[in-house]
Protein backbone atom coordinates (compact mmCIF):
# COMPACT_ATOMS: atom_id res chain seq x y z
CA UNK A 1 0.00 0.00 0.00
CA UNK A 2 3.03 2.41 0.64
CA UNK A 3 3.99 1.97 -2.79
CA UNK A 4 0.73 3.06 -4.24
CA UNK A 5 0.54 6.21 -1.92
CA UNK A 6 4.27 6.87 -3.20
CA UNK A 7 3.30 6.51 -6.32
CA UNK A 8 -0.07 8.66 -6.18
CA UNK A 9 2.26 11.48 -4.16
CA UNK A 10 5.00 11.45 -6.95
CA UNK A 11 2.38 11.36 -10.04
CA UNK A 12 1.17 14.35 -8.31
CA UNK A 13 4.19 16.22 -7.49
CA UNK A 14 5.92 15.84 -10.91
CA UNK A 15 2.23 17.55 -12.66
CA UNK A 16 2.92 20.06 -10.10
CA UNK A 17 6.70 20.20 -11.67
CA UNK A 18 5.62 20.58 -15.08
CA UNK A 19 4.40 24.19 -14.25
CA UNK A 20 1.01 23.25 -15.99
CA UNK A 21 -1.03 24.41 -13.39
CA UNK A 22 1.09 27.70 -12.71
CA UNK A 23 -1.14 29.69 -15.12
CA UNK A 24 -4.17 31.41 -14.18
CA UNK A 25 -6.36 30.46 -17.39
CA UNK A 26 -5.22 26.71 -16.73
CA UNK A 27 -6.32 26.76 -12.94
CA UNK A 28 -10.02 28.92 -14.10
CA UNK A 29 -9.93 25.57 -16.93
CA UNK A 30 -9.75 23.35 -13.55
CA UNK A 31 -12.43 25.31 -11.75
CA UNK A 32 -14.44 25.47 -14.68
CA UNK A 33 -14.41 21.81 -15.46
CA UNK A 34 -15.82 21.13 -11.59
CA UNK A 35 -18.65 23.44 -12.00
CA UNK A 36 -19.53 21.87 -14.78
CA UNK A 37 -19.11 18.50 -12.81
CA UNK A 38 -20.90 19.56 -10.22
CA UNK A 39 -24.19 20.58 -12.46
CA UNK A 40 -24.02 17.75 -14.85
CA UNK A 41 -23.73 15.17 -11.86
CA UNK A 42 -25.81 17.08 -9.72
CA UNK A 43 -28.49 14.44 -9.00
CA UNK A 44 -25.83 11.61 -8.58
CA UNK A 45 -23.93 13.50 -5.96
CA UNK A 46 -27.65 14.16 -4.29
CA UNK A 47 -27.95 10.29 -4.24
CA UNK A 48 -24.35 9.56 -2.96
CA UNK A 49 -25.43 11.51 -0.19
CA UNK A 50 -28.81 10.88 0.38
CA UNK A 51 -27.28 7.28 0.88
CA UNK A 52 -25.17 8.25 3.48
CA UNK A 53 -27.12 10.69 5.50
CA UNK A 54 -30.97 9.83 4.58
CA UNK A 55 -30.44 13.81 3.07
CA UNK A 56 -33.47 14.71 0.89
CA UNK A 57 -32.19 16.51 -2.30
CA UNK A 58 -32.94 19.97 -1.63
CA UNK A 59 -31.40 19.63 1.82
CA UNK A 60 -28.82 18.00 0.13
CA UNK A 61 -28.63 20.78 -2.28
CA UNK A 62 -28.97 23.75 0.41
CA UNK A 63 -26.07 22.20 2.62
CA UNK A 64 -23.84 21.03 -0.20
CA UNK A 65 -23.91 21.62 -3.33
CA UNK A 66 -24.71 25.30 -2.92
CA UNK A 67 -21.71 26.40 -1.06
CA UNK A 68 -19.59 24.75 -3.63
CA UNK A 69 -21.43 26.74 -6.43
CA UNK A 70 -20.62 29.98 -4.41
CA UNK A 71 -17.42 28.89 -3.86
CA UNK A 72 -16.68 28.45 -7.35
CA UNK A 73 -18.61 31.71 -8.19
CA UNK A 74 -16.22 33.74 -6.04
CA UNK A 75 -12.92 31.83 -7.13
CA UNK A 76 -13.61 32.19 -10.83
CA UNK A 77 -14.16 36.59 -10.70
CA UNK A 78 -12.13 36.89 -8.14
CA UNK A 79 -8.74 34.67 -8.81
CA UNK A 80 -7.03 37.23 -10.72
CA UNK A 81 -7.11 39.88 -8.16
CA UNK A 82 -6.23 36.93 -5.44
CA UNK A 83 -3.36 36.21 -7.20
CA UNK A 84 -2.11 39.13 -8.36
CA UNK A 85 1.17 40.68 -6.07
CA UNK A 86 0.02 43.24 -3.43
CA UNK A 87 2.42 46.42 -3.42
CA UNK A 88 3.36 46.60 0.16
CA UNK A 89 4.16 50.22 1.77
CA UNK A 90 7.74 51.08 1.44
CA UNK A 91 10.34 53.47 4.03
CA UNK A 92 12.99 55.49 2.99
CA UNK A 93 15.29 52.78 2.51
CA UNK A 94 13.80 50.95 -0.07
CA UNK A 95 11.82 54.20 -1.30
CA UNK A 96 12.90 53.85 -5.13
CA UNK A 97 12.86 50.04 -4.93
CA UNK A 98 9.82 47.48 -6.08
CA UNK A 99 8.50 45.51 -2.43
CA UNK A 100 5.70 43.62 -3.21
CA UNK A 101 3.87 40.17 -1.50
CA UNK A 102 3.70 37.73 -4.32
CA UNK A 103 1.48 34.41 -3.08
CA UNK A 104 2.76 31.35 -4.85
CA UNK A 105 1.04 27.68 -4.73
CA UNK A 106 3.25 25.43 -2.18
CA UNK A 107 3.04 22.38 -4.00
CA UNK A 108 1.12 19.12 -3.19
CA UNK A 109 -1.42 19.82 -0.75
CA UNK A 110 -2.96 16.72 1.14
CA UNK A 111 -7.30 17.50 1.82
CA UNK A 112 -8.68 14.67 4.36
CA UNK A 113 -13.00 15.31 4.52
CA UNK A 114 -14.99 14.22 7.36
CA UNK A 115 -18.20 12.35 6.75
CA UNK A 116 -20.59 14.42 7.93
CA UNK A 117 -21.08 17.15 4.55
CA UNK A 118 -18.93 14.41 2.67
CA UNK A 119 -19.21 16.67 -0.77
CA UNK A 120 -19.00 20.49 0.32
CA UNK A 121 -15.84 19.23 2.98
CA UNK A 122 -13.49 17.89 0.26
CA UNK A 123 -14.40 20.54 -2.68
CA UNK A 124 -14.67 23.60 -1.00
CA UNK A 125 -10.94 23.10 0.19
CA UNK A 126 -10.01 21.30 -3.32
CA UNK A 127 -11.36 24.69 -4.94
CA UNK A 128 -9.10 26.85 -2.94
CA UNK A 129 -5.80 24.37 -3.65
CA UNK A 130 -6.72 25.06 -6.94
CA UNK A 131 -6.93 28.42 -7.34
CA UNK A 132 -4.21 28.59 -5.60
CA UNK A 133 -2.12 26.78 -8.28
CA UNK A 134 -1.18 23.27 -6.07
CA UNK A 135 -1.86 19.61 -7.19
CA UNK A 136 -4.24 18.13 -4.62
CA UNK A 137 -4.47 14.67 -3.15
CA UNK A 138 -8.15 14.14 -2.34
CA UNK A 139 -8.92 11.59 0.74
CA UNK A 140 -12.90 11.99 1.06
CA UNK A 141 -14.36 10.27 4.61
CA UNK A 142 -14.66 6.55 4.58
CA UNK A 143 -17.67 6.72 6.63
CA UNK A 144 -19.50 8.62 3.88
CA UNK A 145 -18.74 5.52 1.60
CA UNK A 146 -21.27 6.41 -1.31
CA UNK A 147 -19.70 9.92 -1.75
CA UNK A 148 -16.37 9.35 -1.33
CA UNK A 149 -16.57 6.91 -4.36
CA UNK A 150 -18.30 9.09 -6.77
CA UNK A 151 -15.86 11.56 -5.57
CA UNK A 152 -13.20 8.87 -7.05
CA UNK A 153 -15.15 8.52 -9.85
CA UNK A 154 -15.97 11.75 -10.81
CA UNK A 155 -13.17 13.92 -10.31
CA UNK A 156 -10.79 12.29 -12.98
CA UNK A 157 -13.81 12.84 -15.33
CA UNK A 158 -13.68 16.19 -15.14
CA UNK A 159 -10.57 17.63 -13.95
CA UNK A 160 -6.70 16.84 -14.54
CA UNK A 161 -6.62 13.19 -12.79
CA UNK A 162 -2.47 13.70 -12.37
CA UNK A 163 -2.50 17.05 -10.46
CA UNK A 164 -5.84 15.91 -8.20
CA UNK A 165 -5.82 12.20 -7.76
CA UNK A 166 -8.61 10.68 -5.28
CA UNK A 167 -7.42 8.62 -2.67
CA UNK A 168 -10.49 6.49 -0.87
CA UNK A 169 -9.70 4.37 2.33
CA UNK A 170 -9.76 4.09 6.17
CA UNK A 171 -8.04 4.70 8.78
CA UNK A 172 -5.14 2.07 7.86
CA UNK A 173 -4.78 4.15 4.52
CA UNK A 174 -5.01 7.19 5.75
CA UNK A 175 -1.85 6.43 8.16
CA UNK A 176 -0.01 5.16 5.11
CA UNK A 177 -0.66 8.02 3.13
CA UNK A 178 0.02 10.31 6.14
CA UNK A 179 4.01 9.19 5.63
CA UNK A 180 4.32 10.65 2.79
CA UNK A 181 5.51 14.00 2.31
CA UNK A 182 3.19 16.59 1.53
CA UNK A 183 3.17 21.04 1.20
CA UNK A 184 0.31 21.52 2.93
CA UNK A 185 -2.31 19.26 4.53
CA UNK A 186 -5.74 20.57 5.43
CA UNK A 187 -7.58 18.24 7.79
CA UNK A 188 -11.59 17.91 9.10
CA UNK A 189 -12.74 15.92 11.51
CA UNK A 190 -12.20 15.43 15.40
CA UNK A 191 -9.61 17.01 17.62
CA UNK A 192 -8.06 13.42 18.27
CA UNK A 193 -7.16 12.60 14.93
CA UNK A 194 -6.45 16.32 14.40
CA UNK A 195 -3.51 15.60 16.75
CA UNK A 196 -2.71 12.30 15.01
CA UNK A 197 -2.45 14.18 11.38
CA UNK A 198 -0.02 17.30 12.84
CA UNK A 199 2.49 14.72 14.12
CA UNK A 200 2.47 12.98 10.78
CA UNK A 201 2.64 16.53 9.52
CA UNK A 202 5.82 17.46 11.72
CA UNK A 203 8.20 14.61 10.61
CA UNK A 204 8.25 16.64 6.95
CA UNK A 205 7.90 20.41 8.46
CA UNK A 206 4.34 20.53 6.35
CA UNK A 207 2.07 22.72 8.00
CA UNK A 208 -1.27 21.83 8.52
CA UNK A 209 -4.89 23.57 8.66
CA UNK A 210 -6.81 21.13 11.21
CA UNK A 211 -10.84 22.29 10.76
CA UNK A 212 -11.89 20.61 14.04
CA UNK A 213 -14.98 20.13 16.37
CA UNK A 214 -15.83 20.63 19.85
CA UNK A 215 -18.88 22.12 22.17
CA UNK A 216 -19.91 25.06 20.09
CA UNK A 217 -22.22 26.98 23.35
CA UNK A 218 -25.14 29.18 23.01
CA UNK A 219 -26.03 32.04 25.24
CA UNK A 220 -29.50 33.10 25.80
CA UNK A 221 -30.19 36.46 27.63
CA UNK A 222 -33.59 37.25 29.10
CA UNK A 223 -33.94 40.47 27.10
CA UNK A 224 -34.73 38.15 24.23
CA UNK A 225 -37.06 37.74 21.31
CA UNK A 226 -37.57 33.70 22.62
CA UNK A 227 -39.64 32.22 19.62
CA UNK A 228 -37.19 33.85 16.87
CA UNK A 229 -34.32 32.62 18.95
CA UNK A 230 -35.49 28.99 19.06
CA UNK A 231 -36.68 28.80 15.41
CA UNK A 232 -32.74 29.52 14.91
CA UNK A 233 -31.28 27.84 17.63
CA UNK A 234 -33.85 24.90 16.44
CA UNK A 235 -32.47 25.09 13.24
CA UNK A 236 -28.92 24.72 13.63
CA UNK A 237 -29.53 22.37 15.80
CA UNK A 238 -31.04 19.60 14.32
CA UNK A 239 -30.30 19.94 10.69
CA UNK A 240 -28.12 17.21 9.74
CA UNK A 241 -29.68 15.36 12.53
CA UNK A 242 -27.40 17.42 14.66
CA UNK A 243 -23.85 16.48 13.02
CA UNK A 244 -22.81 19.88 12.00
CA UNK A 245 -19.33 20.68 13.56
CA UNK A 246 -20.74 24.68 14.39
CA UNK A 247 -24.27 23.37 16.00
CA UNK A 248 -25.32 24.59 18.88
CA UNK A 249 -23.94 21.94 21.42
CA UNK A 250 -25.52 23.05 24.46
CA UNK A 251 -27.49 26.30 25.83
CA UNK A 252 -26.52 28.63 28.53
CA UNK A 253 -29.65 30.49 29.99
CA UNK A 254 -31.19 31.70 33.30
CA UNK A 255 -33.45 29.39 35.25
CA UNK A 256 -36.73 31.49 34.79
CA UNK A 257 -36.60 30.98 30.50
CA UNK A 258 -35.42 27.37 30.48
CA UNK A 259 -39.08 26.05 30.30
CA UNK A 260 -39.84 28.60 27.81
CA UNK A 261 -36.62 28.42 25.63
CA UNK A 262 -38.46 24.10 25.78
CA UNK A 263 -41.41 25.08 25.01
CA UNK A 264 -40.10 27.56 22.05
CA UNK A 265 -38.02 24.35 20.83
CA UNK A 266 -40.83 22.32 20.81
CA UNK A 267 -43.29 24.45 18.68
CA UNK A 268 -40.49 24.89 16.52
CA UNK A 269 -39.58 21.28 15.99
CA UNK A 270 -43.53 20.47 14.98
CA UNK A 271 -43.56 23.47 12.78
CA UNK A 272 -40.29 22.62 11.14
CA UNK A 273 -40.96 18.11 10.91
CA UNK A 274 -44.52 17.96 11.95
CA UNK A 275 -46.51 15.83 13.85
CA UNK A 276 -43.91 12.33 13.82
CA UNK A 277 -40.28 13.73 12.96
CA UNK A 278 -39.64 10.36 11.71
CA UNK A 279 -41.88 10.90 8.72
CA UNK A 280 -40.31 13.95 7.92
CA UNK A 281 -38.29 13.91 4.32
CA UNK A 282 -35.95 16.94 6.12
CA UNK A 283 -35.03 14.91 9.17
CA UNK A 284 -31.82 12.95 8.71
CA UNK A 285 -30.46 9.94 10.59
CA UNK A 286 -27.61 8.94 12.52
CA UNK A 287 -24.21 8.30 10.18
CA UNK A 288 -23.92 4.25 11.80
CA UNK A 289 -24.51 2.23 14.56
CA UNK A 290 -21.72 3.04 16.45
CA UNK A 291 -22.14 6.99 16.40
CA UNK A 292 -26.11 6.06 17.15
CA UNK A 293 -24.84 4.32 20.44
CA UNK A 294 -22.15 7.00 21.57
CA UNK A 295 -24.68 9.95 21.31
CA UNK A 296 -27.72 7.40 22.78
CA UNK A 297 -25.57 6.52 25.60
CA UNK A 298 -25.59 10.75 26.57
CA UNK A 299 -29.19 10.39 27.18
CA UNK A 300 -28.47 8.28 30.64
CA UNK A 301 -29.32 9.61 34.01
CA UNK A 302 -30.10 12.55 32.26
CA UNK A 303 -33.56 14.83 32.41
CA UNK A 304 -35.17 14.92 28.83
CA UNK A 305 -38.29 17.13 28.58
CA UNK A 306 -38.53 16.22 24.81
CA UNK A 307 -37.43 13.69 22.47
CA UNK A 308 -35.63 10.58 23.41
CA UNK A 309 -37.11 8.00 21.16
CA UNK A 310 -35.11 5.68 19.02
CA UNK A 311 -34.67 3.27 16.45
CA UNK A 312 -31.25 1.40 16.15
CA UNK A 313 -31.98 -0.64 12.94
CA UNK A 314 -32.71 2.88 11.03
CA UNK A 315 -30.05 5.12 13.30
CA UNK A 316 -32.93 6.94 14.33
CA UNK A 317 -32.70 9.31 17.21
CA UNK A 318 -35.53 12.11 17.52
CA UNK A 319 -35.21 15.93 18.21
CA UNK A 320 -33.91 15.75 22.39
CA UNK A 321 -33.64 18.24 24.60
CA UNK A 322 -32.39 17.98 28.05
CA UNK A 323 -33.16 20.38 31.11
CA UNK A 324 -31.59 20.79 34.27
CA UNK A 325 -28.43 19.35 33.10
CA UNK A 326 -24.73 19.73 35.26
CA UNK A 327 -22.02 20.51 33.99
CA UNK A 328 -20.32 17.48 35.20
CA UNK A 329 -22.51 15.36 33.45
CA UNK A 330 -20.92 13.13 30.28
CA UNK A 331 -23.30 14.99 27.61
CA UNK A 332 -21.12 18.24 28.91
CA UNK A 333 -17.67 16.61 28.19
CA UNK A 334 -17.70 15.85 24.94
CA UNK A 335 -18.81 17.15 21.76
CA UNK A 336 -22.41 15.64 21.12
CA UNK A 337 -22.63 15.38 17.47
CA UNK A 338 -26.31 14.50 17.14
CA UNK A 339 -29.90 15.76 17.93
CA UNK A 340 -29.44 16.37 21.86
CA UNK A 341 -29.94 19.55 23.53
CA UNK A 342 -28.83 19.98 26.41
CA UNK A 343 -29.99 23.14 28.53
CA UNK A 344 -27.20 24.17 31.59
CA UNK A 345 -28.62 27.28 33.70
CA UNK A 346 -26.52 29.86 34.88
CA UNK A 347 -27.78 33.01 36.82
CA UNK A 348 -25.85 35.65 35.04
CA UNK A 349 -23.74 36.70 31.83
CA UNK A 350 -20.71 36.81 33.93
CA UNK A 351 -21.53 33.10 35.01
CA UNK A 352 -21.94 32.27 31.15
CA UNK A 353 -18.86 34.06 30.21
CA UNK A 354 -16.75 32.03 33.24
CA UNK A 355 -18.44 28.44 32.07
CA UNK A 356 -17.33 29.35 28.25
CA UNK A 357 -13.74 29.94 29.43
CA UNK A 358 -13.10 27.35 31.63
CA UNK A 359 -13.53 25.01 28.80
CA UNK A 360 -11.65 24.43 25.89
CA UNK A 361 -11.93 27.41 23.10
CA UNK A 362 -14.89 26.45 20.74
CA UNK A 363 -15.46 26.41 16.94
CA UNK A 364 -18.16 28.86 17.50
CA UNK A 365 -19.82 30.64 20.13
CA UNK A 366 -23.83 32.21 19.79
CA UNK A 367 -25.30 34.70 21.69
CA UNK A 368 -28.56 35.65 21.37
CA UNK A 369 -29.88 39.09 22.64
CA UNK A 370 -31.87 42.53 22.29
CA UNK A 371 -28.53 44.35 23.70
CA UNK A 372 -25.69 45.17 21.73
CA UNK A 373 -23.40 45.88 24.54
CA UNK A 374 -24.25 42.65 25.97
CA UNK A 375 -23.49 41.08 22.60
CA UNK A 376 -20.56 42.77 22.05
CA UNK A 377 -18.74 42.45 25.61
CA UNK A 378 -19.76 37.87 25.20
CA UNK A 379 -17.67 38.82 21.82
CA UNK A 380 -14.54 40.63 23.49
CA UNK A 381 -14.30 38.26 26.60
CA UNK A 382 -14.55 34.90 25.18
CA UNK A 383 -12.82 33.05 22.20
CA UNK A 384 -14.11 31.27 19.30
CA UNK A 385 -12.94 29.70 15.87
CA UNK A 386 -16.43 32.52 14.73
CA UNK A 387 -19.31 33.94 16.36
CA UNK A 388 -22.77 34.86 15.30
CA UNK A 389 -24.77 36.98 17.25
CA UNK A 390 -28.63 36.56 16.84
CA UNK A 391 -28.13 33.56 14.56
CA UNK A 392 -26.72 30.17 14.75
CA UNK A 393 -24.51 28.91 11.69
CA UNK A 394 -24.61 31.73 9.64
CA UNK A 395 -20.81 33.09 9.61
CA UNK A 396 -20.10 29.47 7.80
CA UNK A 397 -21.88 30.96 4.66
CA UNK A 398 -20.29 34.61 4.66
CA UNK A 399 -17.36 33.51 2.67
CA UNK A 400 -15.62 37.17 2.94
CA UNK A 401 -15.35 35.14 6.77
CA UNK A 402 -12.48 32.91 7.66
CA UNK A 403 -13.79 29.67 8.67
CA UNK A 404 -11.67 27.57 11.05
CA UNK A 405 -11.21 26.98 14.91
CA UNK A 406 -8.59 27.65 17.85
CA UNK A 407 -6.96 26.13 20.17
CA UNK A 408 -8.68 22.89 20.64
CA UNK A 409 -11.19 23.30 17.65
CA UNK A 410 -8.45 24.13 15.18
CA UNK A 411 -6.38 25.99 13.20
CA UNK A 412 -6.04 28.00 10.25
CA UNK A 413 -9.14 28.89 8.31
CA UNK A 414 -10.19 28.70 4.93
CA UNK A 415 -13.44 29.87 2.46
CA UNK A 416 -12.95 32.48 -0.37
CA UNK A 417 -10.09 34.58 -0.86
CA UNK A 418 -8.61 32.83 2.78
CA UNK A 419 -8.49 29.47 1.21
CA UNK A 420 -6.50 30.73 -1.39
CA UNK A 421 -4.22 32.29 1.03
CA UNK A 422 -4.24 29.54 3.25
CA UNK A 423 -2.88 27.20 0.00
CA UNK A 424 -0.34 30.08 -0.88
CA UNK A 425 3.21 31.17 0.15
CA UNK A 426 3.15 34.80 0.40
CA UNK A 427 6.88 35.35 -0.69
CA UNK A 428 8.28 38.56 0.36
CA UNK A 429 9.86 40.18 -2.98
CA UNK A 430 12.09 43.14 -3.23
CA UNK A 431 13.45 44.54 -6.21
CA UNK A 432 16.30 46.86 -6.04
CA UNK A 433 18.84 48.17 -8.93
CA UNK A 434 22.58 48.37 -8.39
CA UNK A 435 22.76 52.36 -8.37
CA UNK A 436 22.67 54.67 -5.49
CA UNK A 437 25.06 52.74 -3.93
CA UNK A 438 26.80 55.39 -2.07
CA UNK A 439 23.38 55.58 0.59
CA UNK A 440 23.89 51.70 1.52
CA UNK A 441 27.17 52.68 2.77
CA UNK A 442 25.84 53.16 6.32
CA UNK A 443 24.81 49.78 6.59
CA UNK A 444 28.57 48.20 5.93
CA UNK A 445 31.14 48.43 8.10
CA UNK A 446 33.27 49.90 9.66
CA UNK A 447 30.31 50.87 11.65
CA UNK A 448 29.74 54.34 13.92
CA UNK A 449 27.16 56.46 15.32
CA UNK A 450 27.03 58.53 12.72
CA UNK A 451 25.51 55.51 10.58
CA UNK A 452 23.49 54.17 13.19
CA UNK A 453 21.56 57.90 13.76
CA UNK A 454 21.18 58.02 9.75
CA UNK A 455 19.62 54.39 9.83
CA UNK A 456 17.44 55.42 12.69
CA UNK A 457 16.20 58.07 10.19
CA UNK A 458 15.40 56.37 7.10
CA UNK A 459 14.04 53.41 9.24
CA UNK A 460 12.18 55.01 12.25
CA UNK A 461 10.71 58.06 10.08
CA UNK A 462 6.91 56.93 9.35
CA UNK A 463 4.31 59.26 6.97
CA UNK A 464 1.17 58.38 7.06
CA UNK A 465 -0.23 61.62 5.02
CA UNK A 466 -1.77 60.29 1.45
CA UNK A 467 0.03 61.83 -1.57
CA UNK A 468 1.52 64.70 0.14
CA UNK A 469 3.14 62.06 2.92
CA UNK A 470 4.23 60.48 0.06
CA UNK A 471 5.85 63.04 -1.75
CA UNK A 472 7.60 64.49 1.36
CA UNK A 473 8.82 60.94 1.37
CA UNK A 474 10.15 60.82 -2.17
CA UNK A 475 12.00 64.23 -1.21
CA UNK A 476 13.35 63.19 1.81
CA UNK A 477 14.41 60.16 0.28
CA UNK A 478 16.29 61.83 -2.25
CA UNK A 479 18.40 64.72 0.06
CA UNK A 480 19.12 62.44 2.91
CA UNK A 481 20.64 59.85 0.28
CA UNK A 482 22.58 63.36 -1.11
CA UNK A 483 23.43 64.07 2.28
CA UNK A 484 24.35 60.62 3.37
CA UNK A 485 26.65 60.57 0.55
CA UNK A 486 28.70 63.84 1.41
CA UNK A 487 28.60 63.14 5.21
CA UNK A 488 29.58 59.76 4.89
CA UNK A 489 32.61 60.88 2.39
CA UNK A 490 31.37 58.29 0.37
CA UNK A 491 33.78 57.17 -3.28
CA UNK A 492 31.60 54.70 -4.73
CA UNK A 493 29.39 56.13 -7.61
CA UNK A 494 25.54 55.99 -7.52
P1 LIG B 1 -14.11 10.86 10.15
O1 LIG B 1 -14.22 9.65 11.00
O2 LIG B 1 -14.72 10.89 8.79
O3 LIG B 1 -12.57 11.22 10.05
C1 LIG B 1 -12.10 12.25 9.25
C2 LIG B 1 -10.98 11.75 8.37
O4 LIG B 1 -9.91 11.31 9.18
C3 LIG B 1 -11.38 10.57 7.50
O5 LIG B 1 -10.96 10.85 6.18
C4 LIG B 1 -10.67 9.40 8.11
O6 LIG B 1 -10.26 8.46 7.15
C5 LIG B 1 -9.49 10.03 8.79
N1 LIG B 1 -9.08 9.30 10.00
C6 LIG B 1 -9.89 8.82 10.98
N2 LIG B 1 -9.17 8.24 11.96
C7 LIG B 1 -7.88 8.36 11.59
C8 LIG B 1 -6.63 7.96 12.19
N3 LIG B 1 -6.58 7.32 13.35
N4 LIG B 1 -5.50 8.26 11.52
C9 LIG B 1 -5.53 8.91 10.35
N5 LIG B 1 -6.67 9.31 9.74
C10 LIG B 1 -7.82 9.03 10.34
O7 LIG B 1 -14.70 12.11 10.86
P2 LIG B 1 -14.86 12.42 12.36
O8 LIG B 1 -13.53 12.63 12.96
O9 LIG B 1 -15.83 11.53 13.02
O10 LIG B 1 -15.59 13.84 12.12
C11 LIG B 1 -16.37 14.41 13.08
C12 LIG B 1 -15.59 15.52 13.74
O11 LIG B 1 -15.18 16.44 12.75
C13 LIG B 1 -16.40 16.30 14.73
O12 LIG B 1 -15.61 16.59 15.84
C14 LIG B 1 -16.74 17.58 13.97
O13 LIG B 1 -16.96 18.67 14.81
C15 LIG B 1 -15.52 17.75 13.14
N6 LIG B 1 -15.81 18.52 11.96
C16 LIG B 1 -15.23 19.72 11.83
C17 LIG B 1 -15.52 20.50 10.73
C18 LIG B 1 -14.89 21.84 10.56
O14 LIG B 1 -15.04 22.39 9.49
N7 LIG B 1 -14.22 22.38 11.55
C19 LIG B 1 -16.40 20.04 9.76
C20 LIG B 1 -16.96 18.79 9.93
C21 LIG B 1 -16.67 18.03 11.03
Amino acid sequence: MEGTWRQVVERARAAFASGRCRSLEFRARQLEALERMVREREEEILAAIAADLHKCGPSAYGHEILGVLGELAAAKEELPSWAAPQPVRRNLLTLRDEAYVCPQPLGVVLVIGAWNYPFVLVVQPLIGAIAAGNAVVVKPSEISEHTARLLADLLPQYIDPELYPVVTGGVAETTELLTQRFDHILYTGSSAVGKIVMAAAAKHLTPVTLELGGKSPCYIDKDCDLAVACRRITWGKYMNCGQTCIAPDYILCDPSIQDKVVENIKTTLQEFYGEDVKKSPDYERIVNKRHFRRVLALLEGQKVAHGGEADEASCFIAPTILTDVSPESKVMEEEIFGPVLPIVTVKSVDEAIEFINRREKPLALYVFSNNKKLIKRVISETTSGGVTANDVIMHYFLSTLPFGGVGNSGMGAYHGRHSFETFSHRRACLIKDLKMEGANKLRYPPSSQKKVDWAKFFILKRFNKGRVGLVILALLGVVAAVVIKVSLGSRLST
